[in-house]
């Protein structure tokens, strides 16, 4: 048996009905962009392994950084103690994050990330004896598959089966180009008809449902609205955080800043599962107290894992570099100029680009479902044509490693183009 014969023996992937999938590639190698398989295809993987890998596959530097690390100090409870690496990361990220966040919470992955912050904003307003135990957040939102995180997820097919199990949410309209004042107008509704304690979202780009973004100028005024009335804004930036978007973080893009913020994807360059949950100092204020029974009992065993924590501070320092500060703005460029060639496509119905991120829609006479028969056909052709990418129903979009070479995009963006032939 070959890997992937074993795998399909062993295995049950995420996102999988195992029923009708075929045999999966198995990996076997990769070095900047590509991929290669056990069978020696090439891939361009041109969503960055789900937005974790800006800075290329088994990244040198990054490697260097952890097995210095590995052979100091692999791991130590971060309960009790502390440790370098983590301290040193912590200090970067406060030069960088908004200068309001003054706290910094470590976990595993995004949807932990979420999980704290959620649970922290709840237990605030519990700590003061103030009953507030409901979260807003937008349609279409995706902030992870653990059960807060899901909960105030808004893609259904992901949520259904759990509904009656999960916390209180209020979903208000993305404000997408025309439906700014239907959002504002349904958060002050949400926030007046209940007690909510936060308000939860993907700032400017929704990942999951497809790169759908939003201005920032909209996202402000929502802000000030929470603000007004002390409700926790909480910055989902696993998926934006660390360039996507074209600055170092989407927050960066608006005036108010948020009361927390969530990040993973890429804080270790797509090496190391990490997750950082940051805090103003009013939030871990009131956590602060003589009652022990006051403190956030939230923790996870390789939390702080110095090993993740040199991984990250290595890809900041390669965020912060010239050279991968010239590449995002070639790959934003390459594609403001690929939209510009491929927007009056008669198959085309949208276009958008911000940041690194390029996505397109394709019009169709169906309503497209997220793994439908329109997607599939995408996929495979992508997959035949050594291209990852992974289409969202009828949403084509790239998100690829920063350091994707000229040629490798170009060949993307051709095979984008001849998708739209086949479909
Ligand atoms: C991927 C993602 C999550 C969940 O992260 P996991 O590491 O998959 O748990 C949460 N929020 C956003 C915006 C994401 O893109």
């Amino acid at each position: 048996m070959n890997l992937s014969e074993k795998d399909q023996l062993y295995h049950w992937h995420p996102y999988t009905q195992h029923k009708t999938t075929c045999l999966l590639p198995a990996i076997v190698r990769g070095e900047g962009a590509l991929l290669w398989d056990e069978n020696g295809k090439e891939y361009i993987d041109a969503i960055a392994s789900w937005w974790v890998n800006p800075y290329g596959h088994s990244n040198q530097f990054i490697a260097d950084a952890i097995y210095a690390q590995l052979t100091t100090l692999e791991h130590v409870l971060f309960g009790g103690f502390t440790n370098k690496p983590a301290v040193l990361l912590s200090e970067q990220l406060m030069k960088i994050l908004p200068s309001n966040q003054k706290k910094i919470f470590f976990s595993d992955n995004g949807s932990t990330a979420v999980e704290v912050a959620l649970k922290a904003a709840l237990q605030y307003f519990y700590n003061k004896g103030e009953k507030r135990t409901t979260v807003i957040a937008f349609e279409d939102a995706f902030h992870g598959d653990t059960f807060g995180a899901m909960a105030s997820s808004g893609i259904t097919f992901f949520t259904e089966a759990f509904q009656g199990s999960l916390i209180d949410v209020i979903r208000i309209p993305v404000p997408t180009e025309g439906n700014e004042s239907k959002s504002k107008e349904a958060l002050h509704q949400a926030i007046q008809s209940n007690a909510c304690a936060a308000f939860i979202f993907e700032p400017l780009v929704q990942g999951a449902a497809g790169m759908v973004m939003y201005a920032p100028e909209i996202l402000n005024e929502l802000l000030t609205i929470c603000k007004e009335n002390q409700v926790f804004t909480i910055a989902d930036e696993v998926m934006t955080g660390f360039g996507k978007t074209g600055k170092t973080f989407a927050c960066d893009y608006l005036k108010q800043q948020p009361d927390m913020m969530c990040l993973s994807k890429a804080l270790t360059g797509g090496t190391i599962p990490m997750a950082i949950t940051t805090f103003t100092a009013a939030i871990f204020d009131g956590f602060y107290d003589d009652d022990t029974n006051k403190a956030l009992f939230h923790g996870h065993t390789f939390t702080a894992n110095p090993t993740g924590c040199a991984a990250a501070l290595a890809s900041l320092q390669l965020l912060q570099s010239e050279s991968i500060q010239a590449n995002m703005k070639r790959v934003h460029q390459s594609h403001m100029d690929f939209q510009s060639k491929i927007k009056s496509h008669p198959k085309v119905k949208t276009t958008r680009v911000l940041g690194v991120i390029f996505a397109l829609e394709i019009i169709t006479e169906n309503q497209e479902s997220y793994y439908g028969t329109m997607r599939n056909k995408l996929y495979n052709f992508f997959i035949e044509n050594g291209i990852i990418l992974r289409p969202v129903g009828n949403i084509v979009y790239i998100l690829p490693p920063y350091i994707i070479s000229q040629n490798q995009l170009e060949k993307v963006y051709q095979v984008v183009e001849n998708a739209l032939e086949i479909v």
